[in-house]
């Protein structure tokens, strides 16, 4: 099976055309051995909606190979910079040209409300394309003093080689973004896994990526189980690395699969439960919004979702008031609907998982003040829901839920609140909302998370925004 289906989109009475095959060599193409598909599902509707070829690990051998072949002749070293900044660039020119299409695909196999696709998720991927096609002829190394008059050492940057890009559902076109722009402009070829849950935007892409005109082989995609495409692409011995974003359950085993092949190099972006910090100085109303963003966005499916908050006993009630109130303005529903600001989750078994947690919840003693109950509707919809009264034993405030469920605890100091968000096997991300400047700069530098935030308005507020970590980098692929 490798041909072209046409998914109806019957929110606005027209059909999207996909490939179904895998994306191998600038062709889409059966695979080798197997007749397994994988089912894509519209999560608003529980329908099935396309179904694509299920690469084997065989089919990631060819894929493997297509990509080794074309490291070394087309691609890799024989490319100029300047070469694969214009591709990298076109590609960008392209997704952007299509960008309402692909945020329909997206809505369609992921839930996401279609202007949030549009704007952000894909408006941050073009973005990111043309900032990496910028570094594509500028990455250079250094030239090192030694000391002998007759001697000079230099450093050159060199391309990796073959990249396996694995990643998650929950930004299906951002990750394939972040993941392909920076190993594309060092001049790494590409095999990417994307998630069997949400593959038909990668196929999408993989067209656009023969009309930009990348040569054969350079980028290859794919769809595959974990447990098959990402495990043979993790244990290959011809893969000189592993990008990984996703859970940190999968990141343990690409670890070791890449320890017992070929120690390949790996880099993982994995789960997090990042607390947020609210002090009495806080502006209550704004902080109230960023918190209920930070829960509602993407309906919780993020890694850095601001999933565990503390107030300041002095505020509380008054915060979780405001909290409440804002966080009942966020409309879950279908990603069609333009009053939606939040979609269905991803799948069944996420539904159940976070229906798992908000039980766990209930059964542990924490207090419901809003959401919490089923809907009896089709869809895997799930409304936000917020416990308060928690403790730090909790599982719902140990745990990554990855749904739109929060926890709000309380704490009277500084040092307390330090203590209480630092207490996870996490640490990706962090916030605090503060309109004193130098409890800011002193509560983030103890924060233990890659990236601190200070959600509160600069103007309004006159503190300070603090960030540390970029989550993809050049570095990762030279
Ligand atoms: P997941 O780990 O189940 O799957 C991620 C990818 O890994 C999928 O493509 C999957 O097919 C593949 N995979 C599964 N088993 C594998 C195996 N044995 N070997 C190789 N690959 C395998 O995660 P998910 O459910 O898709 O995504 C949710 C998780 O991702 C959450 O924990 C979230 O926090 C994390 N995430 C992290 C970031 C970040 O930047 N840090 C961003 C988004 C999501």
């Amino acid at each position: 099976m490798a041909n072209t289906v046409k998914i109806p989109v019957p929110a606005l009475n027209k059909e999207i055309s996909v490939s179904t095959g895998l994306f191998i060599n600038n062709e889409f193409v059966p695979s080798v051995d197997s007749s397994e598909v994988i089912q894509c599902f519209n999560p608003a509707t529980e329908e099935i909606i396309a179904s694509v070829v299920a690469g084997s690990s065989k089919d990631i051998d060819v894929a493997v190979a297509a990509a080794r072949k074309a490291f070394k002749t087309s691609w890799g070293k024989n490319v100029t910079g300047w070469e694969r900044s214009r591709l990298i660039n076109k590609l960008a020119d392209l997704i952007e040209r299509d960008a309402q299409e692909l945020a329909e695909l997206e809505t369609l196999n992921n839930g996401k409300p279609v202007a949030i696709a549009r704007d952000f998720d894909i408006g941050d991927s073009i973005q990111c394309l043309r900032y990496y096609a910028g570094w594509a002829d500028k990455v250079t190394g250094q030239t090192i003093e030694v000391d002998n008059k007759s001697k000079m050492a230099f450093t050159r940057h060199e391309p990796i080689g073959v990249c396996g890009q694995i990643i998650p559902w929950n930004y299906p076109i951002n990750m394939w973004a972040w993941k392909v722009a920076p190993a594309l402009a060092v001049g790494c070829t590409i095999v990417m896994k994307p998630s069997e849950l949400t593959p038909l935007t990668a196929l999408k892409l993989s067209e656009l990526v023969v009309e930009a005109g990348f040569p054969p082989g350079v980028i290859n995609t794919v769809p595959s189980l974990g447990s098959v495409g990402g495990a043979a692409l993790s244990a290959h011995p011809d893969v000189d690395k592993i990008a990984f974003t996703g859970s940190t359950l999968t990141g343990r085993k690409i670890m070791e699969a890449a320890a017992k092949s070929n120690l390949k190099k790996v880099s993982l972006e994995l789960g997090g439960k990042s607390p947020q910090l609210i002090f009495e100085s806080a502006d209550l109303q704004q902080a109230a919004a960023w918190s209920a963003l930070g829960i509602c966005y993407n309906t919780g499916q993020d890694c850095t979702a601001g999933s565990r908050i503390y107030v300041q006993d002095t505020v509380y009630d008054k915060f979780i008031d405001v909290l409440v109130s804002t966080v009942k303005e966020t409309v879950i529903g279908n990603g069609f609907d333009q009053k939606t600001g939040g979609g269905p989750l991803v799948s069944k078994a996420q539904f159940d998982r976070v229906w798992g947690y908000i039980d766990a919840g209930k059964a542990e003693g924490a207090k419901v003040v809003l959401g919490g109950e089923r809907r009896n509707t089709k869809g895997f919809f799930v409304d936000p829901t917020i416990f308060t009264d928690v403790s730090s034993d909790m599982k719902i405030v140990k745990e990554e839920i990855f749904g739109p469920v929060l926890s709000i605890g309380r704490f009277k100091t500084e040092e307390e609140a330090v203590a209480l968000a630092n207490n996870t096997t996490y640490g990706l991300g962090a916030g605090l909302h503060s309109t004193d400047a130098s409890q800011c700069m002193r509560v983030s530098g103890l924060l233990e998370a890659g990236t601190v935030r200070d959600l509160s308005d600069v103007t309004a507020s006159g503190s300070i925004r603090i960030s540390s970590i970029l989550f993809i980098g050049l570095g990762q692929f030279i």
